[in-house]
């Protein structure tokens, strides 16, 4: 298969979570996938595919992640000690990290059913134009980002999550969870109906707006042992914390 995105005939191993985050949350050597076969994935640095991206097109976004990666490290640690609410992140600018995300829904779009594919629609080719190309960010796309804290002096990372749909504020996201952050990423033109969007959407912003919010009032928390039992969360262990995993 020729890369989907420039037609290049040859294509390389492309990880559909950007592996700097997926190593961030390995533990030991490995971190299981658990499929909901019951088998195990590959858990050296978590999922990837071969037929969707070249080398050139795949470094691309990967600037992306790499800054992304360092933007989410930044926000973690300044989110410490902060009360919950709207808090931005100085000289981050929104775009860029809806442009990382754009890209990771992408891969999750062109990927094979059995690793976890997301419909988009139409919006796989505007994510395309967004995370490859430099498009603009049309009004229908935009993100929030919460940092879910489990303790005041929480900045660690716990786990990544693979996109799913889900609705906020009454309009059509993809939720995901990477580099300790829950993402909700608009694909949709109508305009959400609640606070989140209005004061923490990120779209156009130079200063990155993100959410504070407590750990228990997300799915990826409360409910950790059936995601990683259905394959939806890869399971990660937070060595400060001596916890063990889940069976
Ligand atoms: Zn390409």
């Amino acid at each position: 298969m020729p890369c989907l995105v420039c037609g290049a005939v040859k294509t390389i191993k492309a990880h559909l979570i950007p592996r700097t985050f997926a190593l961030e949350v390995q533990v030991g050597k490995a971190h299981a996938v658990v499929r909901e076969s019951g088998e195990y994935e590959d858990t050296q640095s978590g999922i990837w595919n071969r037929d969707i991206l070249c080398g050139a097109c795949d470094n691309e976004i990967g600037k992306l992640e790499g800054g992304a990666k360092q933007s989410l490290d930044a926000l973690r640690a300044a989110a410490v000690g902060k009360p919950l609410g709207v808090h931005r992140l100085a000289g981050v600018a929104g775009d860029d990290i809806i442009r990382f995300l754009a890209a990771l829904l992408w891969k999750y779009a062109s990927t094979k059913p059995s690793q976890g594919r997301i419909e988009l629609g139409p919006y796989k080719a505007i994510l395309e134009n967004i995370a490859f190309r430099g498009a603009p960010i049309p009004s229908s796309v935009n993100a929030v980002g919460f940092r879910p804290l489990r303790a005041q002096n929480d900045d660690g990372v716990f786990a990544y999550r693979a996109p799913k749909p889900d609705r906020k504020g009454g309009v059509n996201t993809m939720r995901l969870m990477v580099g300790g952050v829950v993402f909700f990423v608009k694909v949709d033109k109508k305009t959400p109906r609640d606070d989140a969007f209005r004061e923490g959407g990120m779209a156009g912003q130079t200063d990155l707006p993100y959410w504070l919010a407590p750990a228990s009032m997300f799915e990826e928390f409360t409910v950790g042992r059936d995601l990683v039992n259905r394959g939806e969360l890869s399971l990660f262990l937070d060595r400060q914390e001596g916890r063990e995993p889940s069976e």
